[in-house]
């Protein structure tokens, strides 16, 4: 696995997508999701000049992070238990998972007994698919005023998961209309939100297109994922 070479394609794909729509290639971060993955994988990925990991879960990430270079920077964007709150706001710089208020309410207590402040993401299930957590769109605009009043807890965008399919022209409407539910957070906060994080290895060109600060790829960086006991021991 040539993860070197796969960040140049990568970051070619970024840039004609980015052309595409009139955007500085600049304004597009590459997160190397790497769940299931090793810690040489990290290694070598921050060797390659990636700074930026994501991980599913709490418990992997806690094995996992101490055994990496320190200078990697870690992102949560997978669902958050309550109970993980605590390690969470350890563990990561932003926490791009946030998908109701009591979770928000409990990052919130935990960041202030950490004397923290944290960077977080709304995560939104735009396409309303039963099998993903998120926000419903109504729901996210109901409390978005509730959960930017919380003092631990910086919002600094929205996330979304785009169903799965092989035809990823299909979901540009789900990238679309998640952009727009920015422009109507922004509205509702009165200031500008940075991130929109969306566009994985099977979507990530349509999502850039439709704008998209931040995608999350892991099988178009790493290759096929290991299951989940091969990664790291727990
Ligand atoms: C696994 C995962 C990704 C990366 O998926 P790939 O298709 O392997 O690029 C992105 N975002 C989230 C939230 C994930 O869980």
């Amino acid at each position: 696995m040539d993860i070197a070479a796969n960040i140049a394609s990568l970051r070619e794909r970024i840039a004609a997508a980015s052309a595409r729509a009139g955007r500085d290639p600049a304004s597009v971060t590459l997160m190397a999701v790497s769940k299931n993955q090793p810690p040489d994988a990290v290694r070598a990925a921050l060797d390659a000049g990636l700074m930026c990991f994501g991980e599913n879960r709490v418990q992997e990430a806690k094995a996992k992070i101490p055994l990496c270079p320190n200078r990697a920077q870690w992102q949560m964007i997978g669902h958050l238990q309550s109970n993980k709150c605590r390690d969470a706001v350890a563990l990561f710089s932003m926490i791009q998972s946030v998908d109701s208020l009591a979770l928000a309410l409990e990052l919130n207590q935990q960041c202030e007994k950490a004397a923290k402040t944290m960077p977080i993401l709304l995560e939104v299930n735009v396409a309303g698919e039963g099998t993903k957590f998120g926000y419903g769109p109504a729901a996210l605009l109901a409390e978005f005023g509730e959960l930017s009043k919380l003092p631990r807890l910086e919002i600094h965008g929205l996330m979304t998961i785009a169903p799965y399919t092989p035809t990823p022209e299909r979901v540009r409407p789900v990238f679309h209309r998640l952009c727009e539910l920015k422009a109507e957070c922004e509205q509702l906060l009165g200031a500008p939100l940075p991130q929109l994080s969306m566009g994985m290895s099977g979507d990530f060109e349509v999502a850039i297109e439709e704008g998209a600060t931040l995608v999350r790829i892991g099988t178009a960086l790493f290759g096929a994922r290991p299951r989940r006991a091969e990664s790291v021991a727990e």
